[in-house]
């Protein structure tokens, strides 16, 4: 495996911080959102009652839903985090259980990834 050069690993960092800029665009958009559902649902509008409880359930899916995005769009801004910071600290593209380097067809899809395709596949038996 070749290793990574500088060239390679900027354009690995530009990708990340412009998924960073995306995705965190996307989650202070959902925050607003499940804000403004909330807001409507304490509004307390008693003349459509039985209706305001129809729509809640939607409602309560759809914020259930958003959280949900919500919190794995989190976890991926944890990762991209982390792995800038591995850009910084020159260990950007090694798999952190076994050391090797990743491979780059994987980095290109995931620029964030932790591990290498064996030890992701390990990982994931593990935890089934
Ligand atoms: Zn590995």
């Amino acid at each position: 495996m070749t290793k990574l050069t500088k060239k390679e690993i900027d354009q690995y960092k530009q990708k990340l911080l412009e998924e960073q800029a995306r995705i965190t665009g996307d989650v202070s958009s959902m925050e607003k959102q499940i804000l403004n559902n909330s807001q409507r649902d304490s509004s307390g509008d008693l003349s459509g009652y039985s209706m305001h409880l129809a729509d809640m359930g939607s409602d309560n899916f759809e914020r259930e839903f958003t959280l949900d995005l919500m919190k794995k769009e989190q976890e991926i801004l944890y990762e991209i985090q982390d792995a800038i910071e591995r850009i910084e600290n020159g260990t950007f593209g090694k798999c952190e259980m076994c050391g090797c380097d990743i491979n780059k067809t994987r980095l290109k899809a995931r620029a964030y990834a932790r591990y290498c395709v064996e030890c992701k596949e390990k990982l994931e038996k593990k935890n089934k």
